[in-house]
């Protein structure tokens, strides 16, 4: 049977009772609309632990544009039955409510991220991460997991998570995990489920991009890598680009020459019908 707990409370005695019996405790922190990239973290957390707690909790503050927070995808009951399927009794589901997490004061707090917030998302989406990290942070004090799973999906949230767990000394491990795509290679993402059939096959194109910046890495001046993933954006129908950029992987810091010992990523956002979308991938 999969628990489910909805108040800071309740979880925490059960959480508890686990550490007494020194069970490791696994978190997948999530927003609900659960598909098999959420599945994929849980299942590694699953293997990993031995409990784990799955949150379902759409967090405002994170949203810079209220229109895409009233949009986003909801379906609590749904949801429990997919988790469900994983029929595992180390699994328990957390989905509290604005006022356990924040109490009468829904606001967010600001923290020194070093730069890692500056660029792309940060950049785009103002006082999106100082959102992230501060429900992260909230639900790390309740759940006090060993372990942590995030997506490298969202790779510059990772690597924030991370550097949060560093300014808070919080004993944790953060684990990051690979990106599921659909068959035609489109990053699995909650919001997917708002594109029509044909936009969804078209979105496929985002990551043919990502692959063609791979294959170019070693040959071609990154200068002529992104003019030519900007020109393909600029002569598509249906797809607007945001950001394209390739970036060294530890620092997201932007790079004109490759340096062989360093590690790059390159990480875009694409607007289709009025859905954005968001992919990455390691250059090398
Ligand atoms: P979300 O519900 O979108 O906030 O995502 C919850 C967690 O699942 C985050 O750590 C995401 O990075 C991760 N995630 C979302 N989509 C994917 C995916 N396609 N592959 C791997 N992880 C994902």
């Amino acid at each position: 049977m999969m628990r489910v707990f909805n108040k800071n409370q309740s979880i925490s005695d059960f959480l508890e009772s686990l550490s007494t019996q020194n069970f490791s405790v696994g978190f997948v922190p999530t927003m609900g609309a659960l598909h098999n990239g959420h599945l994929s973290l849980i299942k590694q957390a699953i293997d990993e632990n031995d409990h784990v707690i799955v949150s379902i909790y759409i967090n405002p503050t994170q949203f810079d544009d209220k229109h895409d927070l009233d949009k986003y995808p909801y379906n609590l009951e749904e949801d429990i039955k997919i988790l469900k399927t994983i029929k595992n009794d180390k699994l328990s589901l957390f989905t509290p409510s604005n006022f356990e997490i924040y109490g009468k004061n829904i606001s967010k707090e600001n923290f020194n991220f070093e730069g890692l917030d500056q660029h792309m998302e940060g950049k785009f989406r103002p006082g999106h991460f100082a959102g992230v990290a501060t429900v992260v942070k909230k639900l790390l004090e309740v759940v006090r997991p060993n372990k942590a799973y995030f997506g490298e999906k969202d790779y510059q949230q990772l690597l924030i998570v991370n550097k949060l767990a560093e300014l808070l000394k919080f004993p944790i491990s953060i684990i990051g995990c690979p990106i599921s795509r659909d068959e035609n290679g489109l990053a699995l993402s909650s919001r997917n489920s708002r594109l029509s059939t044909d936009d969804r096959l078209h979105s496929s194109l985002i990551y043919k991009n990502l692959l063609l910046a791979k294959d170019q890495l070693f040959t071609t001046e990154i200068a002529n890598i992104k003019a030519s993933v900007q020109e393909f954006f600029l002569n598509d129908p249906k797809m607007e680009l945001e950001y394209f950029e390739i970036v060294e992987a530890d620092n997201l810091e932007s790079t004109s020459k490759i340096n062989k010992n360093t590690k790059y990523r390159a990480l875009i956002a694409v607007h289709i019908s009025n859905v954005r979308l968001i992919d990455n991938i390691a250059l090398n």
